[in-house]
């Protein structure tokens, strides 16, 4: 069918948009396609910004049986791929495909919406869940479970402005996962479009090796149109803070601590970052203070502090009925134990929604200065503990120490909380940490400018390869096949079977590069 199709589009790539409910009427799709300048202008770009292609078309579907029918027309030609897109918020074009179908799974955000609960056992009502769209955005899943049922996802990330399907094709990692895993760790069901262009739904139980292959699968294995997300109580408020290292050691220590201590006894949230030992307003000690009140005096730092520092974010749920007494207490408990330089430590309580959208108010202000739109070289990494303090001492204490123009972040992860069956791979220890560094590009800056960050990116996974450095990129992003063995290590061949058990034409998410199309 698609011999047909295919031409049609290419014939017709002048005339771009138009003539497209002929083609949509010959896949028999109920939703819509677009060519040409509409489909690029849709899915020819990323966050990431540094990566250009020509989709041949960009689908927007109704739902799993239209996505099925893209797959099988893509199977049915002799070199058609085919990549969902959830927000694009890639950085490296991963979700794109040059000539290729794009399947633009915002147009199913809305496809499922329903609470319910796992069966509990003893009789008694289980925990709760939510079946939301792969194409849903994470912030409009938390804005209706808070509001509709008091309830929320226990595992997030920073951002929230990201798909459900997108996030779970790679972890989806944040500062509760070290208590509830990675939301990959949090899902139970999926349905998935398979590379064969088969509707599935899996879990645990049910085609549990499709079910583990797509989580974490970097969109590998097939797509997923819906998924069962757990839930818990969603908290009132949550009292957020941060405190300030001058030693490595002792960030690290205090943050290990915290991550390894028993559920519920420590804070609900936990995470750090590195920042430059100066007054510098996008890298330097201004990034630290909550609230405009809050005074970073640098007069108190010891006179041994280097040229970067350490910040310790943790934050405590709590309800509107907990007195202040109590939540202080809570607090004390556990901060009591920090040691953190005295005199820096900020903190400001404010609603749960309002806690986990605060990326947005970044997002609006990069709206604002034009550097949400500008290039985004970012890098991000899994390093183990064994190698952390050497990561330390040769990226943020050199190649870093005066900034990448936005958020270096660090923090401690275990790997018991991830399931071994997914498809991500990790560093070995049980303890790792994740680094991200998250660099924004100012509007005057020059080309020239990106190339290095690039370049710099390169040299940091270059040093780590060359020292024999126990870490996984997150987020990966390789071009060599070579490479891409390497990363995945001894669960090569593993993924290699598994793509091609579920996608054996190779069709899916050809972004990544990993696989090319089989013809
Ligand atoms: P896309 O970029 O559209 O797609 C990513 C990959 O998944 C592609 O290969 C695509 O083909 C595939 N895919 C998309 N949808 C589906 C689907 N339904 N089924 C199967 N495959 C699919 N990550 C974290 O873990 N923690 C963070 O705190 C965090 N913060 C971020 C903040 C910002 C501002 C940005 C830009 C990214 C952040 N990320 C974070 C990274 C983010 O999780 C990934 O880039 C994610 O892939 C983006 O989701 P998306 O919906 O835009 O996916």
């Amino acid at each position: 069918m698609i011999a047909y199709i295919e031409p049609y589009f290419l014939d017709n790539d002048a005339d771009a948009g138009k003539h497209t409910d002929g083609v949509s009427d010959s896949l028999n799709l109920q939703g819509e396609i677009l060519c040409g300048d509409d489909a690029a202008d849709i899915a020819g770009k990323d966050f990431g910004g540094m990566n250009s292609v020509k989709p041949l078309a960009v689908v927007r579907p109704v739902g799993s049986e239209d996505i099925a029918r893209v797959v099988k027309a893509a199977l049915s030609s002799d070199k058609l791929t085919v990549a969902a897109r959830g927000n694009g918020h890639s950085i490296n074009g991963q979700a794109m495909t040059e000539g290729g179908l794009v399947v633009d799974m915002r147009s199913t955000a809305e496809n499922h919406f329903e609470v319910g609960f796992l069966s509990g056992g003893g009789g008694g009502r289980g925990t709760a869940f939510v079946d939301v769209s792969g194409g849903a955005l994470w912030e409009n899943v938390l804005k209706r479970c808070v509001s509709e049922y008091g309830l929320a996802p226990r595992s997030w990330t920073d951002y929230l402005g990201l798909t459900v399907g997108g996030t779970l094709s790679n972890a989806g990692v944040s500062g509760q996962a070290f208590r509830y895993g990675p939301q990959t760790e949090n899902v139970t069901e999926l349905d998935v479009v398979t590379g064969k262009g088969d509707v599935v739904t899996c879990s645990e139980m049910e085609n549990s090796e499709l079910f583990f292959s797509v989580l974490g699968g970097l969109g590998q294995f097939g797509i997923i149109t819906r998924a069962r997300v757990l839930l818990q109580p969603a908290p009132d408020m949550v009292r957020w803070i941060r405190v300030v290292y001058a030693e490595f050691d002792e960030f690290t220590r205090d943050a290990e601590w915290l991550v390894s201590q028993k559920d519920e006894s420590s804070f609900d949230y936990v995470e750090g970052f590195v920042f430059v030992n100066g007054d510098d307003p996008v890298n330097g000690w201004p990034t630290v203070p909550l609230h405009p009140d809050h005074d970073f005096d640098p007069a108190r730092l010891p006179q041994s502090s280097g040229s970067v520092l350490y910040c310790l974010e943790l934050a405590l749920h709590y309800r509107n009925s907990d007195s202040n007494s109590t939540v202080d207490k809570r607090v004390e408990r556990l901060i009591g134990r920090l040691r953190y330089e005295e005199g820096f430590r900020f903190e400001v309580d404010l609603p749960y929604v309002d806690f986990l959208l605060r990326v947005k108010r970044s997002e609006e202000i990069a709206k604002v200065t034009g550097t949400w739109e500008t290039p985004h070289p970012w890098l991000n990494l899994f390093v183990s503990k064994r190698d952390i303090g050497d990561f330390d001492r040769t990226v943020f204490k050199e190649l870093v120490k005066n900034g990448v123009g936005g958020p270096m972040l660090i923090y401690p992860l275990l790997r018991s909380r991830w399931d071994d069956r997914s498809s991500v791979v990790l560093p070995e220890g049980e303890i790792f940490y994740i680094v991200a560094l998250l660099r924004f590009v100012p509007t005057c800056a020059k080309a020239s400018s990106v190339e290095k960050m690039v370049a710099q990116n390169q040299e940091i996974v270059h040093w780590c390869v060359k020292n024999g450095i126990d870490f996984k990129l997150y987020l990966p992003h390789y071009k060599s096949r070579e490479e891409w063995i390497r990363h995945f290590g001894n669960q090569w061949s593993r993924f290699v079977d598994r793509k091609a058990m579920f996608d054996p034409m190779a069709i899916l998410s050809p972004g990544q590069k990993i696989f090319s199309r089989a013809l």
